[in-house]
């Protein structure tokens, strides 16, 4: 990711005017979250070599054995977690960033764990430089969660785990939800869990998606 300028003309735009109504056509309701798709340049979180990939709706490589999501899968995943103007959301899996400054537009004060250092460190760098705010990043693994910030309103984890993580489910408020795509590798259904007034965990699945692997432990810098 050599980012040199951070520019957003018409063409870009346009290009995302017509991804949003494309995502909106496969069945995403939420005006706040096409609103915020709207309003994030993805090209940004791309090599600018690959400018032209940055608005099809498709997951594209972002070093590291790691992807930027499909932005449907975005879109879909946000709606289902619900965040609300001053939600404190705890997001597993940085990757690029996108899904982090997405939650950020929604208003969300966002805390984003990733494992594999040069990823981490590339884009924090990146979203100092970009100018958005309200994200802290923190290299970890993500299965312990941040006990220190907890609980939070939201938890959305961006990988797919093979059961829920129950440090980060007692890291959720009463009335939380945390969305992640749960199951094996290759295929996984989305999974919203609600923490109730008493602290028991409802869950609903919500269609099938594949997403890389949540994985235990801090990666090094490979
Ligand atoms: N949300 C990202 C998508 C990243 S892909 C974006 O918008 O670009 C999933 C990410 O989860 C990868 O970067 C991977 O390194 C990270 N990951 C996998 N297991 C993890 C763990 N246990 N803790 C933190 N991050 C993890």
């Amino acid at each position: 990711m050599v980012i040199h300028k951070f520019e957003d003309n018409y063409r870009h735009k346009g290009l995302r005017r017509k991804l949003v109504e494309e995502i909106r056509s496969k069945g995403i309701r939420s005006e706040a979250v096409l609103k915020a798709m709207d309003e994030v340049p993805r090209h940004w979180f791309l090599d600018p070599a690959f400018l032209e990939f940055a608005y099809q709706d498709k997951p594209f490589p972002i070093g590291c054995d790691q992807t930027i999501s499909q932005p449907y899968t975005v879109a879909f995943q946000t709606e289902l977690l619900d965040v609300k103007p001053f939600h404190k959301v705890l997001e597993i899996g940085t990757g690029s960033g996108y899904q982090a400054c997405i939650l950020t537009k929604l208003g969300a004060r966002v805390y984003s764990i990733e494992r594999q250092k040069k990823l981490f460190d590339r884009t924090k760098e990146f979203l100092q430089k970009a100018g958005f705010r309200n994200i802290k990043v923190f290299y970890g693994d993500g299965y312990l969660g941040l006990p220190t910030y907890a609980p939070f309103d939201r938890i959305i984890i961006t990988a797919a785990a093979p059961e829920i993580p129950m440090a980060l489910a007692q890291q959720l408020k009463p009335g939380g939800k945390m969305v992640l795509p749960l199951g094996k590798p290759g295929l996984q259904y989305m999974t919203q869990i609600t923490k109730d007034e008493e602290g028991h965990l409802h869950t609903e699945q919500h269609g099938s998606f594949v997403f890389v692997p949540m994985l235990p432990d801090k990666a090094n810098g490979d």
